[in-house]
């Protein structure tokens, strides 16, 4: 029960899941796992590399298991987070290293493979890449379930855990979250973790609020101690008074009937009050996703990231693998543009567990990405290409490409469209011979010489993220310079607007498919700057498209034109934000 002596303490992490729960803390403690250290004869060598052996054929099959499991209860997207986990039981080198351990040590091979796992794990959380260092959880995951398996002791279960709680632990690993009972759990709140975390990512699928990066809460709070979890604003509360529980019931009350009021128009057109229609598209990463995008309520799909279809596969996925996801995608849609993006690796995208291994780089994001990696794979390119070109007859497909930056890529680009094109007529095999072709427009080259790019392409896309964080040199992923990424600076809102005149004098259009179009707050900036479609992710459309709904264009482009006038970044985006609140109403 709430221990009224001890007061209300307030904490803050980073919101992870929306929503807000309130109930009574499951405090999970981290019992460190007892490895035995003993000497090992010799002659016993054998035996010790069969346990070995033995342990990672259970720990193989247990991780299939509950991949399978979150596969029929959650889909094949959250299962192939298990993907990761198999490639490190795999990992030779972590593998022989434990046998040289167990050689060099003499001690047993339980010992040996918490060492070496241990190494890893230092030289992951190391790395100064979100999520690079977050596959030290994933390698921390694995050596826990092979120890337990050679140690014979159970994992923590948490399926024991008591219904309606609030679960707080210090990290919480995929497997380890698969074994959540969701009608159990009213919210999770962990010591580590980040938004993309696989706990998190877990958790918004289940609409479960979280809060993540709560360093040592574990250790501050009571089993059982009242909390509230606002996975709106990255709050825990404990112990909460009986004014701040009254404020989070009006909270609540309030942010459910807003939720209720955006999905009641979904379904019905992005039309603006002064009857300007907006063509709202959803941004998707599995052909599975373009069914949710269709309900709520997208009329096509503005960027189809590929990437994750070629990391999901063990290796890269074949032309008729791709046709099939692609052909999906297209004929959920029927004649709603599909705009596929040809292969965006590199960066912050995954590529360590896909068959590319590129080489290690200090700046990922400057370094051999997207279309440069493209350009010097063409037998890979042509084949996506080849997949999306015949996915055009079945659907009103677009083709484009990420991180163009001038325009000898654009055009080396197209070369290699010509080609797959000339291949499927060699072949006999149809695809719409006016097929759009866009260009992604993030990286400030490409924005400054988007006059020229313009007369090469049928669209322009503009990624703010990756635009915003070359215009501004903020590191999109790094936590320390978040407050300085800033969508209302001058520099982007200028450059956007550069982009559009370019585009719009040569009678091509212009969608902006970065999160800023995502956020309501940002929408009558973008549309007052003259973009022509928004690409927004699945759950972020609703709320826009409330928004549009509620405006008037004519109103965003007196907006923008007061905006474009000013030069702090900070005022911007107050006076956004009271054109947002003056049409959607309070929502906090
Ligand atoms: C962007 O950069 O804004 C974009 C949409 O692409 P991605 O986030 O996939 O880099
Ligand atoms: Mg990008």
């Amino acid at each position: 029960m709430t221990d009224k002596a001890k007061g209300e303490l307030i904490f803050e992490g980073i919101a992870a899941s929306a929503g807000i729960a309130y109930g009574q803390a499951f405090v999970v403690e981290q019992n460190e796992l007892e490895i035995p250290i003993y000497r090992v004869d010799p002659a016993k060598r054998g035996h010790e590399i069969a346990r070995f052996e033995q342990a990672l054929l259970e720990t193989r099959q247990q991780i299939t298991k509950v991949q399978q499991e979150i596969a029929r209860n959650l889909g094949d997207d959250e299962a192939r987070i298990f993907d990761a986990h198999l490639l490190v039981l795999e990992d030779q080198a972590l593998i022989e290293e434990s046998i040289r351990e167990l050689d060099k040590t003499g001690y047993n091979i339980e010992h040996a493979v918490q060492a070496v796992g241990q190494r890893y794990v230092d030289a992951f959380d190391q790395i100064d890449d979100e999520y690079l260092r977050e596959r030290a959880s994933d390698i921390r995951d694995v050596i826990r379930r092979v120890l337990h398996n050679l140690t014979g002791h159970s994992m923590v279960n948490l399926s024991g855990l008591v219904e309606g709680r609030i679960l707080v632990t210090h990290d919480i690993t995929p497997s380890e979250s698969a074994a959540f009972d969701v009608s159990r759990v009213l919210g999770v709140v962990t010591d580590v973790g980040s938004k993309t975390s696989h706990a998190v990512i877990m958790s918004r699928s289940m609409k479960i609020p979280a809060v993540v990066g709560m360093r040592d809460l574990t250790s501050k709070l009571d089993q059982d101690d009242w909390i509230i979890v606002d996975g709106y604003d990255g709050i825990v509360i404990a112990r909460p008074s009986e004014a701040t529980l009254f404020r989070y019931g009006k909270i609540q009350l309030r942010r459910k009937s807003f939720e209720d009021k955006i999905l009641s128009t979904a379904r019905l057109p992005a039309e603006t009050l002064d009857k300007h229609r907006i063509t709202l598209l959803a941004n998707i990463e599995s052909a599975d996703e373009a069914t949710v995008a269709k309900e709520a309520g997208a009329d096509g799909v503005g960027l189809f990231r590929t990437e994750f279809l070629f990391l999901s596969e063990s290796g890269f996925p074949s032309e008729e693998t791709q046709l099939a996801a692609y052909r999906q995608v297209a004929e959920t849609f029927e004649d709603g543009p599909v705009v596929i993006r040809t292969l965006d690796l590199g960066g912050d995208k995954p590529s360590a567990s896909s068959q590319v291994h590129l080489m290690p780089e200090s700046n990922p994001f400057l370094g051999f990405r997207a279309i440069r990696y493209c350009l010097e794979n063409p037998g890979v390119f042509r084949e996506q290409l080849r997949a999306i070109l015949r996915a055009s007859a079945y659907g009103n497909v677009r083709l484009m490409y990420p991180m163009i930056s001038g325009a000898d890529e654009l055009r080396r680009a197209n070369l290699c469209l010509e080609e797959a094109k000339e291949e499927l007529r060699d072949r006999g095999q149809s695809f719409d011979e006016e097929i759009q072709v866009g260009s992604m427009i993030e990286i400030p080259s490409a924005a400054m010489t988007s006059d020229i790019l313009a007369g090469m392409c049928s669209f322009f896309s503009i990624g703010t993220n990756d635009l915003i964080q070359y215009l501004l040199a903020i590191d999109r992923l790094n936590e320390r310079t978040a407050h300085l990424y800033e969508p209302t600076h001058p520099a982007v809102l200028r450059t956007i607007r550069s982009v559009v005149d370019a585009a719009h004098s040569q009678k091509i259009k212009v969608s902006v498919c970065g999160e800023m179009a995502g956020d309501p707050v940002y929408v009558p900036l973008l549309l007052g700057l003259g973009a022509d479609d928004l690409s927004v992710a699945p759950g972020s459309l609703p709320a826009v498209k409330y928004l549009i709904q509620n405006m008037k264009l004519s109103d965003a482009i007196k907006l923008t034109g007061s905006a474009v006038k000013k030069t702090d970044p900070a005022k911007i985006f107050e006076e956004a934000n009271q054109f947002y609140r003056d049409r959607i109403g309070s929502i906090d």
